[in-house]
């Protein structure tokens, strides 16, 4: 079993609980061969820390000088755990400030020679979409609605792929979270904009993070929505899993009922990442 995309811990993420070292032992404790850690990069810009770290008298150099901590740390802790399981050594981007995080997410990369990288996109227009209710409505308001938003997002996406070239996207329809308060977001308008990114996942050779904390987050499906995994997946794009742990105990989360969804939505198989000292590979899985 092998999850790419996850392994938030308490020690470098302030909305996520346990220790790095914790995660890991709950990922070998639950079966894992390969697990990967993919903390957030910080958040480049004072505006940008979230309520709670302002509460806690977090700055941004604070969030950065843990970053680059938790650089050291999953690197030692691969090390030291190689014998019992593959733990990958990654990180989540995002896309902010919107005009300067290309050179910035790229520069983590080159300094830290991580693994491979989780392309996600929680923020439009500088905003995040994936926090509050009221941030998602300031979005709404500048876009001037629910499908022009989600078009937007769709586009970001693209964008950040050309940019960045991940190896994994991470949960493709993360505007569902909020969004779906505000209406549907398959119209035909909005699913034209997701087969647009859809082409550029190809064109990129990017895997697709089939991410259970949609369910976690009350939502009836899982990231991505049925019509969206099996457009995807007719155009030949590869899927992973992943739990989207912020804790040791939802290492795991979701992944056997990922499974029946991928499954019923006629996927079976599932690519992973393998490495073999500084060597990442793919590896396809069939999932019966
Ligand atoms: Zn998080
Ligand atoms: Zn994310």
């Amino acid at each position: 079993m092998a999850s790419l995309h996850g392994g938030h811990s308490g020690e470098f993420c302030n909305h996520a609980t346990g220790a790095l070292r914790e995660v890991i032992e709950s990922a070998i404790a639950k079966g894992f061969s390969t697990y990967g850690i993919s903390e957030h990069v910080p958040r480049h810009g004072e505006q940008y820390l979230y309520p709670d770290e302002r509460e806690r008298g977090w700055t941004l150099e604070k969030i950065i000088s843990d970053f680059e901590h938790y650089a050291v740390a999953v690197f030692a802790l691969a090390d030291e755990y190689a014998e019992r399981i593959t733990i990958l050594r990654g990180y989540e981007i995002e896309i902010i400030p919107h005009d300067s995080y290309p050179k910035i997410m790229l520069d983590y990369r080159k300094r830290f020679g991580f693994d491979y990288m989780i392309g996600s996109v929680h923020y439009l227009d500088d905003i995040s979409i994936d926090s509050t209710v009221e941030e998602f409505d300031q979005v709404l308001e500048i876009r001037g609605g629910i499908e022009p938003l989600a078009r937007g997002y769709y586009a970001s996406v693209s964008k950040m792929i050309e940019d960045l070239h991940p190896e994994v996207v991470g949960h493709l329809d993360l505007v569902r979270k909020n969004g779906h308060l505000y209406g549907p977001l398959d119209t035909p308008a909005i699913r034209s904009a997701a087969g647009a990114t859809l082409e550029v996942v190809k064109a990129n050779d990017c895997i697709l993070d089939l991410n259970t904390a949609g369910w976690r987050k009350g939502l009836d499906f899982p990231y991505p929505a049925p019509w969206l995994l099996q457009r995807a997946h007719a155009m030949g794009i590869p899927f992973c899993f992943g739990d989207d742990s912020h804790g040791p105990d939802l290492v795991g989360a979701g992944i056997p009922e990922a499974r029946e969804y991928l499954l019923q939505n006629g996927v079976d198989k599932v690519t992973v990442l393998k490495r073999t000292g500084n060597d990442v590979h793919r590896e396809v899985i069939a999932l019966r």
